[in-house]
């Protein structure tokens, strides 16, 4: 490993992060509110439900459906671990790789909403698909360029994408996972001011097919990282290897290689230095893919359970009628109702304008598939050992071919790729302090003089003087929101624990300062109370609507939303409770005593890695970096948040 990247230290990370933030909060956030103790039902109250559909935008959904029924095998193509010529080919003619590109560069023009109802679709049939698109308009060329190219790059590489040129995103490197701070491509600026790219990129979705890309790249002197459009086909680029993957067989994902690769200044995305920001409003967007898909896969499990578990007796009754199953198919359907109802809302959102919804797309992007994955495990209990039979084996020998076994492959990666579960509770843990460290981060700033903290007090006390107090008060009891009926009682206890999760993250503050950031068990808690809120809020107020619009299914969708609110109350008062009842510093020092070899003695038994030359080689500290292992290094006051 570089002597660079050694010198990498933990708040280098966090400050590379921290530059790439979007620091103001032009536009209103339900979750940012919420945060700051503020239950806005107003901001999500009436439940937008969804409009008729544009006659154009129907024409496009059903020739899909129609697509994906007649001409997809997702079974077969997860077996040649291929995407069939003629499936991408059928997806360009439906113009399916320019559905988010406005029609004047050659697209569809699609609302995110209505692209995202697409997603959901592929959400249920191929994941292989979803990423193929995904990468390519969620993330890849099409985004980006539409939020900040200039008019000449949109000219000349949008109408490209809409006719199904591949693109792709390139940011991940061997050493950049979640920390973008280890960036190592570098593009440095010629005299004539176009840029020479060096570097290499690692599990770009898309990259074998791809002919346009998005690079991330810094500057080597200043270490600012910048986005540009690469094309393939330029001289010094190259697909080193194809990746394979547990799921997701067909992904043309790669390791691509840039070697004195001339990128023309005018491929420069928006300004220089501003790459990592660029990345992440992208995602702010394009996060919204993994849980309108996630929704997708979640109603197709639900199907399969409802059907599976009606039909299949054992112990004289369907195993659906079994209390162990029906309490899982239950949640799962009311699980479902509330994954929609964040998403849709959320979605929703970003098409209407006038609302920031960094917090809400990440949400939805952690919330949705730790849910799905929970969703994919239990149908795959209640298929028993047909869940865990390929759909092939299963057809061979006659019977339906659920692909459930390929599901959980496919599926697993979303807790993973576009920011880890963890990386988006650390995301919005950032946000949930933002105001504190605003007003009071000084206090905690270890590089501030006893004389500078002094100075801060009065705006401080001025400020907590009427913030703290307030945050007990408000009516959260009958008959608030009474016109909500039966499921009132759900949005009383949101409005009382908005004020209690606000305050406990204040009373976080007080108890660990500086050293909050490194209470990530404090933290994700916290985080994991404001999504179930979110959720119970969003699931009321969902159900509401339907029932004001006359909706057909409004009282089974009340009874859905009751049953999660239920369950997710219960969740709430647990995670408040282990705030402060818990073993986190105990569990921590075992986790430091495990990581030092101390435990080393457990492992006995086994052929362990050691002696398999090949798979010890590979975990050699130069390939992997430990993260530091201090758990309450004296921080500066910096925040908990990054990519
Ligand atoms: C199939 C696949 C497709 C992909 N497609 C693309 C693509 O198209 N473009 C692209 O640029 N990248 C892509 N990626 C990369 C993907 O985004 C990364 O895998 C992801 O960002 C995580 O990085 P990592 O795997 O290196 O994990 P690491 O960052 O090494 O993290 C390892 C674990 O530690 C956790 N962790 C890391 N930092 C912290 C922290 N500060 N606090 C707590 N926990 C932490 C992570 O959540 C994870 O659980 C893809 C990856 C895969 C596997």
């Amino acid at each position: 490993m570089s002597k660079e990247l050694e010198q990498i230290s933990e708040l280098e990370s966090r400050k590379v992060a921290e530059a790439s933030r979007e620091t103001e909060w032009k536009q209103p956030s339900f979750l940012r509110e919420m945060f700051l103790g503020n239950f806005r039902l107003d901001l999500i109250h009436p439940y937008p439900l969804p409009a008729e559909e544009r006659p154009e935008f129907a024409a496009f959904y059903n020739a899909m459906k129609e697509f994906l029924r007649d001409q997809v095998d997702p079974v077969e193509i997860d077996a040649t671990g291929e995407y069939p010529e003629q499936v991408v080919e059928g997806l360009r003619k439906l113009g399916a790789f320019g559905m988010k590109i406005p029609k004047k560069y050659g697209g569809l023009g699609f609302s995110n909403v209505e692209y995202q109802r697409v997603m959901q679709l592929l959400g249920s049939v191929d994941g292989n698909l979803s990423a193929l698109l995904s990468a390519h308009q969620s993330i890849g060329v099409p985004q980006p360029l539409k939020l900040f190219g200039s008019e000449e790059l949109k000219k000349k590489y949008l109408p490209r994408c809409a006719a199904g040129e591949i693109s792709a995103f390139a940011l991940t490197e061997p050493q950049v996972g979640s920390d973008p701070a280890r960036l190592q491509t570098d593009a440095e600026r010629t005299p004539e001011g176009d840029f020479i790219i060096n570097g290499e990129k690692l599990w770009c979705t898309n990259g074998t097919l791809a002919k346009l890309l998005v690079v991330m790249a810094r500057d080597p002197k200043s270490k600012k990282i910048s986005a540009f459009v690469v094309e393939t086909s330029w001289p010094g680029v190259k697909v080193e290897h194809r990746c394979h993957f547990m799921g997701l067989r067909a992904l043309a994902n790669a390791v691509i290689t840039f070697k004195n690769v001339r990128v023309p200044a005018e491929n420069l995305i928006g300004t220089e230095g501003k790459g990592l920001k660029i990345a992440l409003t992208t995602l702010n967007d394009g996060r919204l893919s993994i849980p309108n898909g996630s929704v997708g896969t979640s109603k197709l499990c639900l199907e399969i359970c409802r059907k599976w578990a009606s039909e299949r007796v054992q112990w004289g009754r369907p195993v659906g009628k079994h209390e162990a199953i029906a309490h899982k198919i239950a949640d799962m359907a009311a699980t479902t109702f509330a994954m929609e109802s964040i998403v849709a809302l959320a979605t929703e959102m970003s098409d209407r304008g006038g609302y920031d919804i960094r917090l809400e797309a990440a949400a939805c992007k952690e919330w949705n598939s730790d849910r799905t994955w929970e969703i994919v495990d239990e149908t795959m209990q209640i298929r028993g050992g047909r869940g865990y039979e390929t759909a092939k084996s299963l057809a061979d020998r006659g019977e339906v071919p659920i692909p459930v076994e390929q599901i959980m492959r496919d599926y697993r990666i979303n807790k993973i790729f576009e920011g880890s579960s963890e990386i988006m509770h650390l995301f919005m843990a950032r946000e949930a302090v933002d105001k504190h460290l605003q007003v009071a981060g000084a206090m905690i700033d270890p590089e501030k003089s006893m004389a500078d903290r002094l100075a801060e007090l009065p705006k401080i006390s001025a400020f907590y003087a009427s913030w703290y107090p307030t945050r007990w008060l408000g009516w959260g009891q009958w008959p608030r929101y009474q016109e909500f009926g039966a499921l009132a009682t759900h949005l009383r206890f949101a409005e009382r624990n908005t004020r209690r999760l606000s305050r406990q993250i204040f009373h976080g503050m007080i108890a660990y300062q500086g050293k909050l950031q490194n209470r990530q068990a404090f933290l994700f808690r916290l985080v994991d109370v404001a999504n179930e809120l979110f959720a119970i809020a969003a699931s009321v107020a969902r159900a509401y609507a339907m029932q004001e619009a006359g909706h057909p299914e409004a009282a089974n969708a009340a009874e859905l939303a009751d049953l999660f609110c239920r369950n997710s109350r219960r969740k709430v008062l647990h995670l408040f409770h282990e705030l402060w009842a818990n073993d986190d510093v105990r569990k921590y020092k075992v986790a430091l005593r495990v990581l030092d070899g101390k435990h080393a003695w457990l492992e006995e038994g086994i052929l362990g890695l050691s002696e398999r030359p090949q798979a010890e080689a590979s975990l050699k500290p130069e390939a992997v970096q430990p993260s530091n292992p201090d758990p309450v290094p004296v921080p500066k006051v910096r925040p908990i948040g990054t990519h």
